[in-house]
């Protein structure tokens, strides 16, 4: 019999109610009581993983240090709880059927029938129990993508049903979070929608041990009353969510509701009264009261969805709270950058970002503003894309080669600065292909980067399939653009700096999937102090 706990969060009434928010402050309290927690995604999509999604789907693609590329969920989960992520935390329909498949064609099923039951759900089963086994952590927590009554997700629930029942009730502990909608006319809070997805939960088998309640407003006792006898669960045991400020509210408001020790008492296990969470507070107070405010513009395409960029944004609010200072995030759609605007929308700025992404589209605007930050000093910060974007700008206004491009964006330009890598220029399939997960990368002596982190090795997170063109190395390092990070396996460039500038980073890989709230990442902590500097000049 397992020693590790098993804890399921479905959701009911609508998506978007933040499971993911939930699931991690649960395991946030639970770390802090001396716990070891992980926490892992399933979805119900058909999508093998959301690599080949257009992040105005699902928002940003998160990726590990083991390549995986993953929902934005994993992206929450790493940054309240400090631990990495892997191939195993985020599984789909789509790689479940894919793995049943491929086992079918090997003959493992031999003379069999293969059916949803059983064999889908003991390829979910065997999923949901990878972690466990390694034997390195006392919870899982498993979050289940979609609503409960979708079809897609019903695999998924019928395995959680089943996992319970084979387990026991000592093991698994199921934790439902719906809605308590406000009626403005009726001025009231309605629990019917909560008692139908219950309802729906019971009709394939679930008890929801824990309901937590999403609201606008407080719960009453007879609201929690009505819930409890409605829904079958304990009144202690109904949870209210109430909308908070930031996400990193969630974990202090669950520790009020008794999030925590209500699970642990179903598992029967005793835990001391307050778990340690002193620093975690301690960083609510700076995040809420900050004695500046910057304002950055995050240039990129997919701004209208800001979840495209949620790590980034993260990373600032991780960032600025080191400074007490709150960044202020200017959108800017980079396709609405020209050339008679770009002045007036980028000068004001304390700073400027420019966001990774693939394609044509917005690529002019990009350019343009990285001239702008450039030419007048405003701290830059170019991610992934935005590094590339960075190359192209100055091979073209400072080096002034003509037709300078990079080879995504131009079918032969004349001086391509950014090419696709070697090992990619013969791939023909999308998924799961790109130069994926952590890399280590060797700092210069006397760079900005190396005095930023502090450290002359590091690993950091990657997904592209363009890289600098080495070729114009030396021009550029002429011209005072240096590659200040390198990694010597391929000595493919990881980050670029340029010199006689207050600021100016650019970085291949994607420091935004590494910053925590106990690590902010200190490329981000950087740029901040070098905004702030410029700003009280
Ligand atoms: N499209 C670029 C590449 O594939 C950059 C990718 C990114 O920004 N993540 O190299």
């Amino acid at each position: 019999m397992t020693s590790t706990k098993y804890i399921f969060v479905t959701g009911g009434v609508t998506s978007s109610l933040g499971k993911g928010i939930i699931a991690a402050s649960l395991a946030k309290l639970l770390q802090s009581r001396g716990f070891n927690v992980t926490i892992q995604k399933f979805d119900p999509y058909i999508n093998i993983d959301p690599g080949t999604l257009n992040p105005y789907e699902h928002g940003e693609c998160y990726v590990t240090d083991d390549g995986a590329e993953t929902d934005l969920d994993l992206g929450h989960y790493e940054r309240f709880l400090n631990i990495p992520t892997s191939q195993s935390n985020n599984i789909t329909t789509g790689k479940i059927y894919n793995n049943v498949i491929q086992k079918e064609r090997a003959g493992e099923f031999l003379g069999k029938t293969v059916q949803v039951i059983p064999h889908i759900t003991d390829e979910i089963k065997a999923n949901f129990y990878k972690l466990g086994e390694t034997g390195l952590f006392d919870f899982i927590i498993t979050e289940i993508g979609g609503c409960v009554g979708d079809i897609e997700s019903l695999p998924f629930i019928e395995a959680v049903r089943q996992t319970r029942f084979e387990l026991g009730s000592d093991h698994v502990v199921a934790i439902h979070l719906t809605l308590i909608p406000y009626l403005k006319a009726a001025g009231e809070l309605k629990t019917k929608p909560t008692q139908h997805s219950v309802k729906e939960l019971l009709e394939a088998g679930i008890q929801p041990d824990i309901l937590v309640c999403r609201t606008e407003f407080g719960l009453n006792d007879e609201i929690r009353r009505k819930l409890a006898l409605f829904c079958n669960v304990q009144i202690d045991h109904v949870i209210e969510s109430l909308d908070a400020d930031t996400i990193y509210d969630v974990p202090m408001l669950m520790l009020k509701e008794k999030l925590d020790l209500r699970v642990l008492d179903k598992f029967k296990i005793k835990s001391k009264e307050q778990p340690n969470i002193a620093s975690w507070k301690e960083y609510l107070i700076r995040v809420k009261n900050p004695t500046s405010i910057l304002k950055i513009g995050l240039v990129g395409k997919y701004i209208e969805l800001k979840d495209a960029y949620k790590s980034i944004t993260e990373s600032f609010i991780h960032a600025g709270a080191t400074k007490n200072c709150h960044i202020e995030i200017i959108w800017i759609q980079s396709e609405d950058v020209q050339e008679e605007n770009c002045l007036e929308l980028l000068s004001d700025l304390n700073g400027i970002l420019v966001a990774p992404g693939f394609g044509k589209r917005g690529i002019n605007g990009k350019i343009k503003a990285i001239k702008i930050a450039r030419e007048n000093q405003i701290p830059f910060f170019g991610i992934c894309l935005g590094m590339q974007c960075a190359m192209v700008e100055f091979a073209q206004n400072v080096l002034k080669l003509d037709n300078a491009s990079s080879t995504e964006i131009d079918d032969n330009p004349k001086n391509p600065v950014i090419d696709i890598m070697e090992n990619q220029k013969n791939i023909e399939k999308l998924g799961g292909t790109m130069r994926l997960g952590a890399y280590t990368c060797i700092l210069k002596q006397d760079s900005l980067a190396r005095q930023v982190y502090g450290q002359n090795r590091i690993s950091e997170r990657h997904r592209h399939r363009y890289e600098f063109n080495n070729n114009y190395l030396s021009q550029f390092k002429k011209a005072g653009m240096m590659a200040s990070g390198i990694n010597k396996e391929t000595d493919l460039v990881e980050i670029m700096e340029l010199k006689n500038h207050p600021w100016f980073i650019a970085t291949q890989f994607h420091p935004e999937l590494k910053s925590t709230v106990v690590n902010p990442h200190p490329l981000f902590v950087g740029f901040v102090d070098a905004a702030l500097k410029q700003k009280n000049q």
